[in-house]
């Protein structure tokens, strides 16, 4: 006979569902999460959202998610948080948490005695993630298009990084990228062994339900890869390929400037290519960037005001 799951601080009996506000260590902040735990016996799988609280598809989806699935749908446990930064998403930021200024997607390996950004990722990784066999990362734009894609802990033992890669090889996306990253969340998970995957999808605060029903498609297919989902995966609408040789392009400009793109997010451009240009308040073009190869966007400035040295695209090459 399954045992009660004890995990963060709560005890879920199987066959029972719980959502429970839970706080972040040494702080007066919460997430909102669920728990879900099976009848019987299995993985132990957490789905997060809102690690950039203002990336909301991920979170609606994720609070979908968590309404509708019940414990008799499972085999094993599920955790969805939604979303992990509360304080960014009530201050309408994308990543930044306001009492600090920090990005809570760069501050791993977390540490447990340092600001609010750094509390909450001690919290999720000590609560969470750790007690995980698998991640599921929901993430998307905020000021940036995006062209849909997902990312594999790559950092990591050669088997966690094919455990991720089956899992991403199962979103709806047409792009896939092996991550070098180390900073974040599901990086820092796969360099301990939890293998991962983070879903960009969504951008621009449209709250688009297209983007939610395949959002809640993807976690359901890697549910069922993971075996936690009774039946078999779907298979995807489009298979991901992998892109290589990530470029993130900033501006060189010294002055606060118009961003006028000239391509678009979902086609690919050829090498020399102009990707967009930078002008100023007159109009007169100041700055032009060219493909350095033929590529497609990842995910491209979409507002027209541009900082000084702000960001412009991230662009790959299909592999
Ligand atoms: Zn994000």
């Amino acid at each position: 006979m399954k045992g009660n799951w004890e995990i963060a601080g709560v005890s879920v009996k199987p066959g029972s569902k719980l959502q429970e506000y839970i706080k972040v260590d040494g702080t007066d902040e919460f997430m909102p999460v669920t728990f879900i735990n099976g009848e019987n016996e299995g993985k132990t799988v957490l789905i997060t959202s809102g690690i950039h609280g203002g990336e909301y598809e991920g979170i609606h989806a994720a609070i979908e998610i968590a309404e509708s699935m019940q414990p008799d749908d499972i085999s094993g446990q599920v955790m969805i948080i939604h979303p992990v930064s509360v304080s960014t998403f009530r201050a309408r930021e994308e990543n930044i948490t306001p009492a600090d200024g920090k990005n809570l997607n760069r501050v791993f390996p977390p540490d447990k005695d340092g600001t609010l950004t750094d509390k909450i990722a001690w919290t999720l990784w000590d609560k969470f993630m750790s007690k995980a066999d698998f991640h599921i990362d929901m993430h998307g734009c905020f000021s940036d298009w995006i062209t849909p894609h997902v990312y594999y802990t790559g950092v990591c033992d050669e088997d966690v990084c094919a455990q991720a890669k089956a899992a991403a090889e199962l979103i709806n996306v047409p792009y896939m990228v092996k991550s070098v990253a180390t900073t974040g969340a599901y990086n820092y998970g796969g360099m301990q062994g939890i293998p991962g995957i983070l879903i960009e999808r969504g951008h621009s605060n449209l709250l688009s339900d297209a983007d939610v029903r395949l959002y809640k498609r993807d976690v359901k297919n890697v549910l069922c890869h993971l075996g936690l989902l009774k039946g078999d995966a779907e298979q995807p609408i489009i298979r991901p390929v992998d892109v290589v040789d990530l470029t993130y392009v900033n501006t060189n400009v010294k002055e606060p400037a118009c961003w006028h793109p000239k391509i678009r997010i979902n086609n690919e451009f050829l090498k020399g290519d102009v990707i967009g240009e930078v002008r100023d308040f007159f109009g007169n073009v100041l700055e032009t960037t060219y493909a350095e190869f033929d590529g497609i966007a990842l995910y491209m400035m979409g507002m027209m005001p541009i900082e000084p040295g702000g960001f412009e695209i991230c662009y790959a090459k299909v592999k």
